[in-house]
């Protein structure tokens, strides 16, 4: 991936301060984790002190606008001087202590940043939330994970304190507000008062650093925990050949505070490599914001999801001439062929998709400087071994369907999660034998790259053929009637189950006659794929449902097709 070991050499010789050929190294599984690390004193530090040798200027830290005129940029070094303050403050007047769970509920605010470096520094371990939680949510998630302290804004402290009484763990509550809260800390005067200086723990790379909620796609959140060794090593590779990221890159990722892929790609992806982390504060997503950003900033790298890409590609694309933006991503979901040629064909870029679990960080990708096979999740990343398995753990040969699996050898891969928290049983179904499981059913064709077939639920099983959702979707969305869709099965008293698509129509398309428009959707995919896959019944409808990721929730339209709650 990377051209020719000469500029790798001197890549690492530039950054020497850094050990960057050791995590290569540990990156492709050729020498061991260290004993210890820690991103924040190990990584951010010495970029910190990089920048200050260098004598040209550098690109900052951190860039965050709201589009509302505020804009916010931190050097590494000033993100070094306020992520000690706030440190100062967890472990001060907040009386957090290492190995104590914090939940952190906070939108794309630059207080998020500082208090996930401010964390690391203290061994305080992180939960991040979406600011989409209810009092109910907040309240499992303060329960389950016995989460010492809670921090979050003004908008969402008064449902906490609606359920801070059934919360015997929860001991601190720290606004970041310009305002004051009666029984709550402020994040802003505590950060004004803090000491400057503050000396980072040094934590063994197995330590507890993180524990992410799920996506919940599937059912009920799972709590999944990483080390400082597997989320802050564990991303060196993605960052430096999935995102392909140098100093001289400006990264946007567009997720939510609250997951994996926030931690990914606006934290440890970008700063490993001394990228520029780009926020846009936007409260929603908004098509035409992020559009006319990238033609205003000079961002170079974007990532962010299918369903936005299905958005974006509804624009007229050529009326935008985007700054600087070279390196498109995509992640979390299926990225169907055709959005994926639409905006290659508007913008010039490919977007490169990657695939990946909370539990496990990215598991295979298309690499910058690979051929990419639309449609195809890449090829196994590093340290990951991916194969096809069937249900007694043996390797199926190129283009069998089976679970996806990531191979163990002697012990777990080293960016795996440590476990689901008090959860030992629910650990242990992971694991098939030698492999790990995905939960994720695909094939993997002659030259080693995957191919997703959907979630091992999704699956339909009809008149004995096994079919996909994805395959359908995708050629579903190649009529231009099509926005959006997704295929579940349906019972059907002869077959069993049949195929079903859920069809949001492009707007011009809304008032056609709902009867032939069903027919030549039905007809448009017999012609794109097997004909025994096409739609049997198909039903229009103006949105589909979605967590608060994006993702499409199949199980909740399955559930009820089934007459199931
Ligand atoms: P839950 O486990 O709670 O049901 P979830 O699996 O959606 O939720 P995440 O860990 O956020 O939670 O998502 C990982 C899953 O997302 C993968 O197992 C896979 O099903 C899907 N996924 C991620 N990236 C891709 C991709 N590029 N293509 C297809 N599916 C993807
Ligand atoms: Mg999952």
């Amino acid at each position: 991936c990377f051209q020719g070991n000469i500029q790798l050499q001197m890549y690492h010789k530039t950054f020497a301060p850094l050990n960057f050929s050791d995590y290569e190294a540990i990156s492709r599984c050729e020498q061991e984790l260290p004993e210890y690390f820690n991103f924040a004193s190990d990584v951010l530090d010495k970029w910190s002190q990089i920048e200050k040798e260098r004598k040209e200027p550098s690109n900052p830290a951190l860039w965050w606008i709201n589009g509302k005129g505020n804009e916010i940029k931190w050097s590494f070094e000033e993100l070094g001087f306020l992520s000690q303050k706030v440190a100062n403050v967890l472990s001060g007047p907040c009386s957090l202590q290492r190995g104590d769970r914090v939940l952190v509920i906070l939108p794309r605010l630059p207080e998020w940043w500082l208090l996930y470096v401010a964390c690391m520094r203290t061994g305080v371990v992180i939960i991040p939330g979406t600011t989409q939680l209810t009092a109910e949510d907040i309240c499992y998630r303060l329960l389950a994970s016995k989460a010492k302290g809670i921090i979050t804004t003004d908008v969402l402290a008064p449902a906490v304190d609606s359920v801070a009484s059934k919360c015997q763990f929860l001991k601190t509550k720290l606004i970041v507000s310009e305002s004051s809260r009666a029984e709550w800390l402020n994040f802003s005067d505590l950060l004004k008062a803090a000491p400057a200086v503050h000396n980072c723990v040094k934590t063994k790379s197995q330590d507890p650093m993180a524990i992410y909620f799920t996506s919940g796609t599937t059912g009920y959140p799972k709590m999944v925990e990483h080390s400082y060794g597997s989320f802050g090593l564990g991303v060196f590779h993605c960052g430096r050949y999935w995102m392909n990221l140098t100093p001289s890159d400006i990264m946007w990722n567009m997720s939510d505070t609250a997951w994996v892929k926030a931690a990914i790609g606006s934290v440890f992806g970008p700063w490993f490599q001394g990228t520029c982390v780009f926020v846009h504060a936007m409260p929603q997503f908004d098509p035409g914001a992020l559009l006319n950003t990238l033609c205003r900033y000079p961002v170079t790298t974007l990532c962010s999801t299918p369903t936005a890409y299905r958005t974006l590609v509804q624009h007229d694309l050529t009326r935008y001439a985007f700054k600087k933006l070279k390196h498109c991503l995509s992640g979390g979901e299926p990225l169907n062929p055709e959005v994926m040629a639409q905006w290659k064909s508007q913008t010039g870029l490919t977007i490169y998709e990657g695939y990946g679990q909370t539990e496990t960080g990215m598991v295979c990708a298309n690499m910058k400087g690979m051929k990419v096979k639309p449609g195809s999740l890449g090829k196994a990343a590093p340290p990951y071994n991916v194969q096809i398995i069937d249900e007694n753990g043996n390797v199926l040969p190129p283009g069998k369907e089976g679970d996806i699996a990531i191979k163990m050898d002697a012990k777990r891969p080293f960016a795996f999660f440590t476990r689901y928290v008090d959860d030992p049983e629910r650990t242990a179904s992971t694991v098939r034998g030698n492999f790990y499981i995905t939960g994720d059913r695909g094939s993997m064709d002659a030259d080693g790259y995957i191919w997703f077939m959907g979630r091992c639920d999704d699956v339909i099983i009809s008149s004995g053929y096994r079919i996909g959702p994805f395959e359908i979707e995708s050629a579903l969305i190649q009529h231009p009637a099509v926005t959006e869709s997704a295929v579940i099965s349906s019972p059907d008293p002869l077959r069993g189950e049949v195929v079903k698509a859920f069809v949001v129509l492009s707007p011009s398309f809304k008032s056609q006659d709902p009867k032939k428009l069903a027919c030549e959707l039905q007809v448009h995919v017999k012609k794109l794929t097997a004909p025994y896959k096409y739609p049997r019944k198909i039903e229009f409808v103006q949105q589909l449902p979605k967590t608060v990721t994006g993702k499409i929730r199949r199980n909740e339209l399955r559930n009820k097709e089934w007459g199931q709650n």
